[in-house]
């Protein structure tokens, strides 16, 4: 077992199985694993499963082997959101409470006559609340000591300062979806709450929601944890490695040579006569040569393997 220090810091890799893992996810998992463990702090790994459409049977367990094969050992219980629902609940009740929700039963249809963002049309509307409808959070016309303001500034580790505007490039977020299910936004932010992570990083397409989850961050009260957004890899036409693209998941028998690639795609420069070791003695020189700074300025493209 590994001796943990009482260190403050904990992070973690939270993957929705809606596929087996790729390059892609194999370098948002590595680069989380890394920080944590060179700042000697915990690594949790949470499956994001609350979206069961979207779903692939068998997906996270398969996740969980490849983790394993290589080599990136999580601390604690892995959490599953899908067993987590009257905590989201108990928190959504905590917002209402607060007078920060209200019913929506606006179609897709209405949101794009609104141009993609929502305008609070039905912040002060009657509902029908006996009939299917959503929850959103109120961002603005907030109760007397919840101005937060629209602009919300923030520094990432590896981006840099960031400054969103909640108005313009979110509006009233979604917090309980109109079919039932508990929207990402909401469901993150409890889990990283309850879970105490106090550092996020992660792959650079969530960048674009940080802002709204650490305004939900602030509206519950809670600390809201330091963020670090990794360069996605792409394809070498420039196209995203993803699950939706059919990116090739990562085979066991190649840990170690991913593991390196990773270490390259990362900044890392792992010297050559590394390939030739096990993932978890991989990981230890990486472990202790970590730099975050290095990943600043890098080249986005993944060069595929022979
Ligand atoms: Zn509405």
């Amino acid at each position: 077992m590994r001796q943990l220090n009482p260190s403050p810091y904990i992070g973690r890799f939270a993957p929705s199985p809606t596929g087996p893992l790729h390059f892609g996810s194999l370098v948002s998992a590595l680069a989380s694993y890394l920080d944590a463990h060179h700042h000697n702090g915990k690594w949790l790994v949470r499956m994001e499963d609350l979206d069961p459409p979207r779903e692939q049977a068998g997906a996270a367990d398969a996740i969980l082997r490849c983790l394993e094969a290589y080599g990136l050992e999580w601390d604690d219980s892995v959490v599953y959101q899908s067993q987590r629902w009257d905590l989201y609940e108990k928190y959504l009740s905590r917002l209402r409470k607060q007078d920060l929700l209200y019913p929506c039963d606006c179609t897709r249809q209405d949101l794009q006559t609104m141009g993609g963002i929502y305008n609070g049309r039905c912040r002060h509307r009657q509902i029908n609340t006996t009939q299917a409808h959503a929850q959103r959070l109120k961002l603005y016309d907030l109760p007397t000591g919840f101005n937060l303001g629209e602009e919300l500034r923030f520094t990432d580790l590896i981006q840099g300062e960031q400054i969103q505007n909640l108005r313009t490039q979110a509006g009233d977020q979604i917090l309980k979806r109109k079919d039932g299910l508990y929207a990402y936004q909401l469901a993150v932010v409890v889990d990283d709450i309850e879970q105490g992570i106090t550092h996020i990083i992660r792959g650079s397409d969530l960048l674009e929601v940080t802002a709204r989850q650490i305004f939900l961050f602030q509206l519950l009260g809670a600390p809201v944890p330091t963020f670090g957004h990794v360069t996605l890899a792409s394809q070498p036409n420039g196209q995203k490695l993803s699950k939706q693209n059919l990116a090739p998941a990562l085979r066991f028998e190649d840990a170690a040579t991913n593991l390196w690639h990773a270490l390259i795609f990362l900044g890392q420069k792992p010297p050559q006569e590394l390939l030739e070791y096990s993932p978890s003695e991989i990981l230890m020189w990486a472990k202790d040569h970590w730099t975050l700074k290095n990943i600043k300025g890098l080249s986005a493209v993944y060069t595929p393997l022979i």
